[in-house]
């Protein structure tokens, strides 16, 4: 059972050293209690304690590490079922497929293709992540092959998938700087694929069909020693993939049920070979709780919604979207083109800079730090007014890189103007729209 924050502070140290990066054992211990932080940031805690506590304060849904280990990824590791409750912690890894049955030339087009999906958002670089590759004929060089191209030609994380232990073991060989996860353990194969994955200490995928197939494949594999599994129910029809996530996400965090206390695999491909399903399906999988979804192809206008989706899903719902202080070029910008400045609110910037984009008027955008405020919330909050405004424009370093002394401020920060004209002398304030639609016509006129 979870311990509070208040027990777990009497078996800490109490010597408020810091090391820990908070301020107090106490501060530590509810940081602990709450899952925002890690044992292992107090290097005083005794083993006895250790090993109490671990149990404890771990995650009831275990956190699987992948990757190599300057580019950690992490699976698992959730405490709610619903968002809003807290948040979820570690995003969904979207997978495409390779397979020993395909040719040379078009797995060097899927890792290319897998390479050139980055879509830019908010700040962000949003991509798919892993390559599965699916060993069709038993042949362990050939398996280790593609592997092996998948570790020269991509930085995909690897989904390694054979019935055949020393197929697996070929391929965990050729990608073992990247932590790849072994698929699959059946009740059939347990013993080989389980002492495979703890001799090579790799996360291994448990497949079973029926809830007490799953939880007895489980319970075996733990009881070998091993601790980073995966769960794949079987399912292969979507509507019993999205019964069986909730199921096993529920059965982990209410119960607490250990068996179920592992991150989801969902391989979709497996479900349809309709492109459109495949993405549908993938949505609902990543809606509900799967940790892992595998598609057999990673087309851009299926992945990008996916990729979006998960970031809605995965964006903590008690802090705003953010996009990174400073100054965006928008259609190449030169030293004469207009400066226009708003918040650093997500939504704020995608639909003022994608006006601005769409008006084809070379603009240099500033964005403010308002704590992720919009225009007039930051304004009301104080955050967006004309002294704030002003020290950041002098201090942005704007002036290095457009001769233009014309700022452009948002519509609905009309009344920050004349203290704005006050703190920018040799400025001229111009009030842009209120509406972000207007702005085109607005930006063409001047
Ligand atoms: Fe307390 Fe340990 Fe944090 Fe030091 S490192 S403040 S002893 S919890």
């Amino acid at each position: 059972m979870a311990l509070t924050g208040i027990e777990i502070f009497k078996m800490l140290p109490k010597t408020n050293c810091k090391e820990c990066g908070y301020p107090t054992c106490l501060a530590f211990a509810m940081a602990l209690a709450s899952g925002k932080a890690e044992l292992e940031a107090c290097p005083y805690v005794s083993d006895e304690v250790k090993e109490k506590l671990a149990e404890a304060s771990a995650p009831p849904i275990r956190p699987i590490k992948l990757g190599p280990s300057d580019a950690v990824k992490s699976i698992g590791g959730e405490t709610v079922q619903f968002r809003h409750e807290k948040t979820f912690f570690n995003q969904t890894l979207i997978a495409g497929m390779l397979t020993t049955a395909m040719s040379d030339a078009e797995i060097d087009e899927k890792l290319k293709v897998f390479m050139d999906m980055q879509f830019e958002r908010v700040g962000l670089n949003l991509r798919p992540e892993m390559m599965a590759v699916v060993d069709k004929d038993g042949d362990a060089g050939k398996f280790s092959g593609v592997v092996k191209k998948v570790m020269d030609n991509s930085d995909a994380l690897v989904l390694l998938c054979s019935d055949k232990p020393e197929v697996l073991k070929a391929g965990a060989e050729a990608a073992k700087e990247r932590r790849p996860i072994l698929a699959y353990a059946t009740a059939d194969n347990a013993d080989a694929m389980g002492a495979l994955a703890k001799e090579l200490d790799l996360p291994l995928v448990a497949k079973a069909e029926g809830y007490d197939a799953l939880a007895e494949l489980t319970s075996k594999l733990t009881g070998m020693g091993l601790k980073d599994l995966i769960l794949d129910s079987g399912a292969r029809e979507i509507k019993e993939v999205l019964k069986d996530n909730i199921v096993l996400r529920r059965a982990a965090l209410v119960p607490k049920f250990k068996p179920f206390g592992f991150p989801v695999l969902n391989c979709v491909a497996e479900m349809t070979d309709d492109p459109m399903k495949q993405a549908l399906y993938a949505s609902v999988a990543i809606a509900k709780y799967s940790a892992i979804v595998v598609l057999s192809d990673l087309e851009p206008h299926a992945v990008f919604p996916l990729l979006l989706q998960r970031l809605n899903i995965y964006t903590d719902p008690q802090k705003p979207m953010i996009v990174t202080q400073g100054i965006y070029p928008i259609n190449n910008p030169d030293e004469n083109s207009p400066i226009a400045i708003t918040t650093n609110f997500a939504l704020t910037y995608f639909i003022v800079s994608g006006e601005i984009e769409g008006s084809k008027v070379p603009t240099w955008l500033m964005i403010m730090d308002t704590e992720g405020l919009s225009v007039m919330t930051a304004w009301a909050a104080g955050k967006f007014v004309g002294d704030a405004v002003g020290m950041f424009v002098k201090k942005s370093g704007i002036t290095d890189q457009a001769k233009t002394r014309t700022l452009i401020i948002p519509g609905y920060a009309a009344a920050i103007s004349g203290d704005l004209e006050e703190e920018l002398p040799d400025w001229k304030i111009l009030i842009g729209p209120r509406e972000a639609s207007h702005i085109p016509a607005f930006l063409k006129s001047i």
